[in-house]
Formats: C-alpha cells, structure tokens, sequence
C-alpha cells in the first residue's frame, strides 16, 4: 500500500478517521494512533475521547451491577436466614421470608452476570 497523497511513497500506517494510507511525510501520531497531518488530527482526537469515555462508562455501569448483586445478595441470605430461623414459631410469615429472600436471590445473580458483560 501507498500514501494516499503521494501516491509514490510507501505508506506506513492508516489514518484512523479517513482509512488512507498515510507516508511518513503524511502521517502524524495522535493519542496513540495515527492521523493524516493537518487534516484529520482534530477528528481523531475526538474519536479517541469518544472511546475513551465510553470505555469508562461501561466500566462504570459493570460495577453498578456489581454493587447491586453484593446488595441484593447479602439482603436476601438476611432474609433467608431470618425466615429459617422464625419458621418454628411464625410458619407461612416465615416461608413468605424465605420466598422474598430467594427471590432476591435471583435478582442478586441477575445483576452479577449482567455485570460481568462489562468486564
Ligand atoms: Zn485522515
Ligand atoms: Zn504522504
């Protein structure tokens, strides 16, 4: 592959907004990644924050669902344990606790694989 504006120069990379091979005349290193010189520099820049900040917002969003499964969890094995333990002396009461703590349950493990998508 050639530079797109010289087409007798070997290229040695692509600009990350246009895909053109970019000479070493052509080519410029923004955040990392290589840009067509004086013409896309600004627009990859842009596209890297862009990245950047959605990398984190999903990162951000993982551990909200990390949190609630550790909330829901430790809710429900209260609830569970509080139901098991009452069941002697408060029975169908108690069976309700335990129901509304597996349910939790659920929605403990619910959360956590959806959390870990984000990983
Ligand atoms: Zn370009
Ligand atoms: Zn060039």
């Amino acid at each position: 592959m050639n530079c797109f504006y010289h087409p007798n120069n070997p290229a040695i990379g692509i600009c990350k907004y246009c895909q053109r091979g970019l000479c070493s005349d052509c080519a410029i290193v923004v955040d990392d990644v290589l840009a067509c010189k004086n013409r896309h520099e600004n627009e990859v820049q842009q596209l890297e924050q862009l990245t950047a900040r959605n990398l984190f917002q999903a990162k951000r969003v993982g551990s909200n669902y990390m949190r609630n499964a550790t909330f829901y969890g430790l809710v429900s094995i209260a609830f569970i344990g509080f139901g098991w333990w009452t069941l002697q002396w408060l029975g169908l009461q108690a069976v309700l606790f335990i129901v509304l703590g597996l349910f939790l349950l659920y929605a403990a493990g619910a959360n956590y694989f959806e959390g870990r998508k984000y990983k």
